[in-house]
């Protein structure tokens, strides 16, 4: 367990260790898989860990060290892919979950890649734009013996954006002297990035959820309570997005609390608000409640799509919701899985539910390779269509197998890097 810095605006005091939950989602699934057993502890190891101390200049002058990493976990289909997250809370341990998470998401929903993660222990809200633009050079340049459109693409994640990727891919280029916009994904649409890739994630999430609605025979959106933990590139277009099919969202939340109605909310208007006031708190309305209480709120959806170690076996027997989808990466550790599936909650896992994300920075890096753009809704098409294949994939998995989506997802994945290494064999 670590002890979270910002512990006031967290769930629990400790955040569950995400590697550890990673280790025991892998050690579980590959108990149903028939792959060799050299293979599956090869699986469970990251590839590469890199960390870094650099140096960064303040706008006063100072020179302040920081510390980095990037995590390749595997490269068995593809170049590693993943997000590179800043936040107080990164270690090595979480970069290295992030890492494998993201091998399991490709590998399920058939990308060419494998998994890589990268964190800088920092606090962008505690940084001007001019600091985060040197701090975001800097750590882009001691990754470029890594990273290449053929080896390591990164992208967001928690507290990068679109114009962060826009200068680790400058940086890249005005190294090697030629532009090369696919080595990075998530850019502004001006420097080569994709229509739709913004909203990618939480659309994403709600495709899927539509789907699980739609399989027990829930079709009608207006009957249907959200509720979202999280409201930033995830949370907030996942809500604005099931705000426009016509569903309810009774509450969201984001570091620092949430707010709840229970008649619903105005996400149109509680975006532009949010824009104005860096803030939900005091939105018109709504009444506060705390990231806690909104986890157990009754609603017919819970969406967590903050952070890893959210659900629990501490609160996962209080939830109020049917169905969860998760928006995060890990939110939800195996104890708190056990307790959700005995109490029939389905719940629709991390990999393929935020998948969108990295199925549109796959289109990004596609077109970018190509230098042929596509329009928004042929986007939009290709990400519909490869997330239902998967979870209709998932789905069959879980039926065939008697486990839950969860495992299936694990197992279908696990099983794809495993028999491609097993093809590929091991070297020299
Ligand atoms: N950070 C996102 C994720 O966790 C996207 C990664 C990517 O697009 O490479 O899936």
């Amino acid at each position: 367990m670590v002890v979270a810095l910002n512990s006031a605006n967290h769930v629990l005091d400790t955040i569950p260790n995400a590697y550890q939950t990673a280790l025991a989602q892998y050690d579980r699934a590959v108990r149903y898989l028939d792959l060799d057993e050299n293979v599956i502890e090869y699986m469970r190891w990251p590839r590469r860990e890199f960390s870094v101390n650099f140096p960064v200049k303040r706008d006063d002058g100072r020179v302040e060290m920081f510390t980095g990493y990037r995590v390749h976990h595997s490269t068995v289909l593809g170049p590693s892919k993943g997000g590179i997250r800043y936040s107080l809370d990164v270690t090595l341990d979480e970069v290295r979950a992030l890492a494998m998470w993201m091998t399991w998401k490709c590998a399920l929903v058939h990308l060419p890649y494998g998994g890589a993660k990268g964190g800088v222990l920092v606090d962008p809200k505690t940084m001007s734009q001019a600091e985060l633009e040197r701090l975001t050079r800097r750590y882009a340049s001691e990754l470029i013996p890594l990273m290449s459109p053929h080896a390591d693409i990164p992208a967001p994640d928690m507290g990068t954006n679109a114009q962060m990727m826009a200068w680790i891919m400058d940086t890249y280029s005005m190294t090697v002297g030629y532009s090369v916009p696919a080595v990075v994904t998530g850019k502004p649409v001006n420097v080569g990035g994709s229509l739709g890739r913004n909203e990618a994630t939480g659309r994403g999430v709600i495709i899927c959820m539509v789907e699980a609605l739609k399989r027990r025979g829930d079709t009608d959106p207006g009957s249907i309570r959200l509720v979202i933990q999280g409201f930033g590139n995830v949370g907030s277009h996942a809500a604005a997005y099931a705000y426009d099919l016509g569903y309810k969202i009774l509450a969201v939340s984001d570091v620092n609390g949430g707010i709840y109605n229970p008649k619903g909310l105005d996400i149109p208007a509680l975006r532009r608000y949010y824009a104005q006031n860096g803030a939900l708190a005091g939105f018109p309305n709504s009444e506060p409640v705390t990231n806690a209480e909104l986890l157990t709120l009754p609603c017919d959806v819970l969406i967590p799509a903050a952070m890893e170690g959210q659900i629990t076996k501490n609160n996962a027997p209080r939830i109020q919701a049917s169905m969860i989808v998760e928006g995060a990466n890990g939110p939800t550790t195996p104890e708190a899985d056990d307790i959700l599936d005995e109490r029939g909650i389905l719940l629709v896992p991390d990999i393929l539910a935020n998948a969108g994300g990295v199925i549109v920075s796959y289109f990004e890096w596609v077109q970018d390779l190509q230098a042929f753009f596509w329009d928004e809704e042929e986007v939009y098409r290709q990400l519909e269509r490869i997330l239902l294949r998967s979870y209709d994939s998932t789905a069959h998995m879980a039926e065939q197998h008697n486990v839950n989506m969860r495992m299936a997802a694990q197992m279908s994945a696990i099983n794809r890097v495993g028999k491609a290494l097993m093809t590929r064999g091991i070297y020299p």
